[in-house]
């Protein structure tokens, strides 16, 4: 699935796929949209990368969702999301 840039949270949709960046605590920090459609906000176990190109963008290490079973395991790179 490809990632959705949004440019503000004022915006963002909440859609499986969507994120945009912001600013939390002096860091940058990434809200994301999961396709299994739960939020998630990495902390500082994530590294960003790429964030200046919006294709691009690639969050290390792999995400895990599981509020609930079954969720969502996977990966962000290059803008593409992709379970394992
Ligand atoms: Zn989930």
């Amino acid at each position: 699935m490809k990632a959705k840039k949004f440019d503000s949270m004022d915006s963002f949709d909440f859609k499986p796929g969507s994120y945009c960046f912001v600013k939390a605590e002096g860091r940058l920090g990434v809200f994301i949209t999961l396709p299994c459609g739960h939020n998630f906000m990495p902390d500082n176990k994530w590294q960003l990368e790429n964030p200046e190109d919006e294709n691009k963008i690639t969050v290390r290490p792999s995400i895990f969702c599981s509020p609930s079973k079954p969720c969502w395991h996977g990966y962000l790179t290059n803008g593409e999301f992709k379970q394992v």
